[in-house]
């Protein structure tokens, strides 16, 4: 059953998922070469209850931490840890819920530390830039499928990347995980009628390789079979008459990634001066 949000559930949802999308961009502020999954973990738990939330993936179906830490071929549900020590040239998917007044926030972002192959570069690009040709598509009177068509039709026939099928979006409201499910890929015109006050969380998983995945032994490390890099962003967005109001805010976690390439590039040039 789809449970279908009032106007004012729709704003405490907001305050949900800002916080989410403040705790990942306080993420994007400590997370470099040498900082370790754990690192990042235990600053997110401690953002996130001094915000008087609590962190929604903690103990979620037994998943042990507060963030997935997903790092190159990882696609999602990566389990941070002291031994994950992030390295020049990573890409890392940080995944993060909060629940907050009764209500959920989910937000994922891939972060590149340092210089990053710009093959990679472009795939991290073209999965941010899918979830907002899906998000534009969550409109009354679309159908939910249309929403996957649009990610698929971009990420696969357009560039050639290997759309996740395993892994799906979902709804998010008084639960981490409600109906429907949304998929990454799909017909046009196929699915449930989106109606006003749908939320939901769109979330593509884009392999530069196949779109094949497998799961590590550890019981919840999601990698790409052929192994190759996999990047993953995911928003929160409502239904509203007017259009699709976007819940979760990338752009709190886009001014400090500007702002440490603007710090490394200071660096940078101070070691050439000196050599
Ligand atoms: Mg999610
Ligand atoms: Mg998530």
């Amino acid at each position: 059953m789809i449970y279908y949000k009032t106007p004012e559930e729709i704003e405490l949802m907001r305050i949900s998922n800002l916080l989410v999308s403040k705790t990942l961009a306080h993420v994007g502020s400590i997370i470099k070469p040498g900082v370790s999954g754990a690192d990042i973990d235990r600053e997110a738990e401690t953002f996130i209850r001094d915000h008087g939330a609590e962190p929604a993936f903690k103990n979620y179906e037994g998943f042990p931490a507060t963030l997935c830490v997903s790092v190159n071929e990882a696609v999602v549900h990566g389990i941070p840890s002291k031994e994950q020590v992030f390295q020049e040239g990573d890409i890392v998917s940080v995944d993060c819920g909060v629940l907050l007044n009764g209500y959920y926030g989910d937000s994922a972002y891939t972060f590149a530390l340092g210089e990053v192959d710009e093959q990679v570069m472009e795939l991290l690009r073209v999965t941010k830039e899918a979830v907002y040709l899906g998000i534009e598509q969550a409109c009354v009177g679309n159908r939910l499928r249309d929403i996957g068509y649009a990610v698929q039709s971009f990420a696969e026939r357009q560039h050639k990347y290997g759309v996740v099928r395993d892994l799906v979006g979902h709804g998010i409201g008084k639960k981490l995980h409600e109906e429907p499910e949304v998929p990454n890929f799909g017909q046009r015109g196929r699915g449930i009628k989106i109606q006003e006050g749908l939320v939901i969380a769109i979330e593509p998983m884009i392999n530069l390789g196949s779109k094949s995945v497998r799961q590590l032994k550890d019981g919840w490390t999601i990698v790409s079979k052929d192994r190759s890099p996999s990047a993953h962003y995911e928003q929160v967005v409502a239904v509203k008459k007017e259009g699709p109001d976007r819940l979760s805010d990338f752009s709190v976690i886009e001014e400090v990634e500007r702002k440490n390439a603007a710090l490394s590039e200071v660096v940078r040039s101070s070691m050439s001066g000196v050599s």
